[in-house]
């Protein structure tokens, strides 16, 4: 995952969650050459890793040129006191700023080198999951850090009050909503429990 320093981007309130839509940032895996687009959070964690989940979970979203969708995720940790990772604490701290949807509010130098760092150096998770119900055959490769972020507990009740509970869209991208996968949510919700598998990722 390669993505430069952003000088300035719009933090949204999708309604469905809140989103940093970025032009620039690649990830190459051993099947494809993929685009971000934007990245997006969940509360809580939408994977459990060794039945474990997490009360936050980031997605980047990666699409490639012909339209096949890979996400990068990471679940967050809570830190008893100080700061936590400096790029999400950055970002959550103007959360409060959208806590309506349709709201937007700018942040400033996003910095995404220690996160690459981060992906590279811990075990990574990987599984194919479908955007949508057959037929449709697209499918999302999901990369997910087995090591989690830290964050502090201030800036997770910050975003846990503007997302509510956002966790049950499990693999929703805007503008592909999976109504079938929703509709069942409401009767189970769904989460995803990962197994590790080796990676190259860059
Ligand atoms: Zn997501």
């Amino acid at each position: 995952m390669q993505i430069p320093p952003i000088d300035t981007a719009h933090f949204e309130n999708l309604g469905s969650t809140v989103e940093v839509a970025l032009s620039q940032g690649r990830l190459f895996t051993p099947t494809g050459r993929y685009a971000l687009k934007q990245f997006h959070f969940h509360t809580p964690s939408e994977h459990r890793i060794n039945e474990e989940y997490y009360p936050l979970e980031v997605h980047f979203v990666f699409k490639d040129p012909a339209g096949r969708v890979a996400v990068v995720g990471f679940v967050f940790e809570l830190i008893e006191a100080g700061s936590g990772d400096a790029l999400f604490e950055n970002i959550l701290s103007r959360v409060h700023r959208i806590a309506s949807p349709g709201t937007s509010v700018r942040v400033f130098r996003l910095s995404f080198g220690h996160l690459a760092g981060h992906l590279e150096s811990n075990p990574i998770y990987q599984y194919s999951g479908s955007l949508t119900t057959p037929p449709c055959t697209e499918n999302v490769a999901w990369y997910i850090s087995s090591e989690p972020i830290s964050l502090s507990v201030k800036n997770f009740n910050a975003i846990k009050h503007v997302l509510k509970f956002n966790s049950r869209y499990t693999q929703n991208i805007p503008g592909e909503s999976n109504l079938l996968e929703v509709a069942a949510s409401e009767l189970h919700p769904i989460t995803h429990e990962v197994k590790p598998v080796q990676h190259e990722l860059k």
